[in-house]
C-alpha cells in the first residue's frame, strides 16, 4: 500500500508498561464504517512508520484488529486467532514500534494457521510460514497484551 496524504496517521503508543498495550482486546462484533476507517488509518500508520505490522492497542484502541505484512502486502486481520502452531521453531531478532531501539531474539513457531475476518467481513483461514508467520504471531501477541520483552523477563526486569 502506498502512502496517501489524505488518510490520517495515528500516534503510536510507546512503553512496555502502558496500560492499553497490556489490555486484552475485545472481538469486533460487526465491521462498521467506523471499523473500516480505523483499519484504513492503521494501514496508513504502518506504512508511515515503515512497520511490518501494527495492532490496535498500539494506536490506543482495544478492538481485536491488526495489520500484518503477508506475502509483502499489508493485510488487515479482524478477530484473528492462531488455531495451529508448528512444533518447529526458529529464533530471530525482532523489534516493535512500541518499544523503540530495542531488538530481541524471539523464538516462535515456523508455521501457523490463522483464522480471521477480512476487512469486508469474509471468514478466512491462512497457513503461513517463516516471516509471515512471525509477523502474525507478534501482532496477535499484542492483541493479548503481550510484548516481546515478556519473552526475556529474566534479563529485563
Ligand atoms: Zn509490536
Amino acid at each position: 500500500m502506498r502512502y496517501t496524504p489524505s488518510v490520517p496517521v495515528l500516534p503510536i503508543v510507546i512503553g512496555r508498561n502502558t496500560k492499553v498495550l497490556r489490555t486484552k482486546t475485545k472481538d469486533v462484533p460487526k465491521i462498521t464504517k467506523e471499523i473500516k476507517e480505523l483499519i484504513r488509518n492503521m494501514k496508513q500508520t504502518t506504512v508511515a512508520a515503515k512497520g511490518a505490522g501494527l495492532a490496535a492497542p498500539q494506536v490506543n484502541r482495544s478492538e481485536r484488529i491488526c495489520i500484518a505484512m503477508i506475502s509483502k502486502k499489508l493485510t488487515p486481520l479482524v478477530n484473528p486467532n492462531i488455531i495451529w502452531r508448528s512444533k518447529e521453531t526458529d529464533t530471530v531478532e525482532e523489534g516493535c514500534l512500541s518499544l523503540p531501539d530495542l531488538w530481541l531474539q524471539i523464538t516462535r513457531s515456523c508455521d501457523i494457521i490463522v483464522k480471521f475476518l477480512s476487512e469486508t467481513g469474509k471468514e478466512r483461514e491462512l497457513k503461513l510460514s517463516d516471516f509471515d508467520a512471525r509477523v502474525v504471531q507478534h501482532e496477535v501477541d499484542h492483541l493479548e497484551g503481550v510484548l516481546i520483552v515478556d519473552y526475556h523477563k529474566e534479563n529485563l526486569m
